[in-house]
């Protein structure tokens, strides 16, 4: 057990530390304890002995209380002042404020393992020091304390799951902004690499047809310049559905990079992915584009390649040949379709 703590009134000149050395619970206050969720419904005074023998620590603004991997084998219960816990660095977002009444340390009192995580002082704070002797004797002493500390601890293992969902959320999330373009909500070109390349395998396993159809907007720098960057923008937004109300389901879209754009057609043999082309061609041409002020901007249109995969293609040599169609779409004059 800790020896009593012997405070030296003239040392520190406080006046809690003065009324402390009158208080039979020792270095804290009989208030600062009936505070305590450990101590609810509990009789203190039965308990004085074990918490008389309890120093305060004081923990100054940012001080680092407890680190991962630092060995402790004490319960902090918080007198005054306010902790943060951080997981994996100080840095990170807090996952849980700790206010006056709360505790940190259970786990480690418990089973003499690290810490496993920082906990840092958001305010001049002061903490009750339990270390494990006493942690035992208190839960030996009272049955209220063990009722609370199993409640705490609970309450930990709630807050522990709510955290572990969170993340995944946030995993997920990061996943899909991995692969999503934020302007037009489609799929970005790294998902395209990677959608395309397992299309491309499966339709050769299945010998399967599949259609490739490469789509650029003419003369988007001449709108830009005429209607402003951001009419640009919503005319991209705009764009962005017109494909996806002209493609089916199965259809697969993506923004390949600035005005041009891509879809994968799974089970498309050249002929039919031709008419989709100019049914996408044709529904560009015809969609005006609506400003947030509800003003009405002219239609772009389009130029389309289109080509079809044969079973000795690859992804760079499938979109090569797109490419290489847009090329003459353009050269014949924009708005059109070329295979
Ligand atoms: P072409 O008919 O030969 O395709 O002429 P173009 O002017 O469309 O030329 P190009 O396709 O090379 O130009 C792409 C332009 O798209 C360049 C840039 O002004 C515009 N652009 C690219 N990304 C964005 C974007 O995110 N927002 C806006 N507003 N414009 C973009
Ligand atoms: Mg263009």
């Amino acid at each position: 057990m800790q020896p009593h703590t012997v405070i030296d009134v003239k040392k520190t000149g406080r006046f809690e530390d003065e009324e402390a050395l009158f208080s039979p619970f020792g270095s804290a206050s009989r208030e600062e304890l009936a505070q305590q969720r450990l101590f609810v419904n509990a009789d203190l005074e039965a308990l004085e002995g074990l918490l008389h023998a309890c120093p305060v620590r004081d923990v100054k603004s940012g001080e680092i209380l407890l680190s991962p991997g630092q060995s402790n084998q004490n319960l902090y219960l918080l007198l005054s002042g306010c902790l943060r816990v951080h997981v994996d660095s100080v840095k990170n977002e807090p996952v849980c404020i700790l206010d006056v009444g709360e505790s940190v340390g259970e786990l480690s009192a418990i089973d003499r393992k690290p810490a496993p995580a920082f906990v840092v002082a958001d305010v001049d704070s002061r903490a009750l020091v339990v270390d494990q002797d006493i942690f035992w004797a208190l839960i030996n002493a009272s049955h209220a304390v063990a009722c609370n500390m199993l409640q705490i601890l609970s309450d930990r293992l709630r807050m522990s799951n709510a955290v572990i969902s969170k993340n995944r959320r946030l995993q997920q999330l990061y996943r899909r902004h991995a692969v999503t373009d934020q302007l037009t909500g489609l799929h970005n070109r790294r998902w395209l690499e990677n959608m395309l390349s397992r299309q491309l395998k499966r339709s050769s396993i299945n010998n399967k047809a599949l259609s490739l159809v490469m789509i650029d907007i003419d003369a988007f720098k001449q709108f830009n310049n005429r209607f402003g960057h951001l009419a640009g923008d919503y005319a991209l937004h705009a764009l962005a559905q017109t494909l996806r109300d002209s493609v089916r389901p199965t259809d697969m879209l993506a923004r390949f990079g600035g005005g041009k754009f891509m879809v994968i057609l799974p089970d498309t043999d050249i002929e039919r992915a031709e008419l989709v082309a100019e049914r996408i061609r044709r529904n560009v041409a015809e969609a005006t584009i609506m400003m947030s002020d509800e003003s009405l901007l002219p239609p772009l249109t389009v130029s389309l390649g289109i080509a079809e995969m044969k079973s000795s293609d690859n992804y760079e040599t499938l979109v090569s040949m797109t490419d290489a169609a847009l090329c003459r779409a353009k050269e014949k004059g924009r708005n059109c379709v070329s295979v």
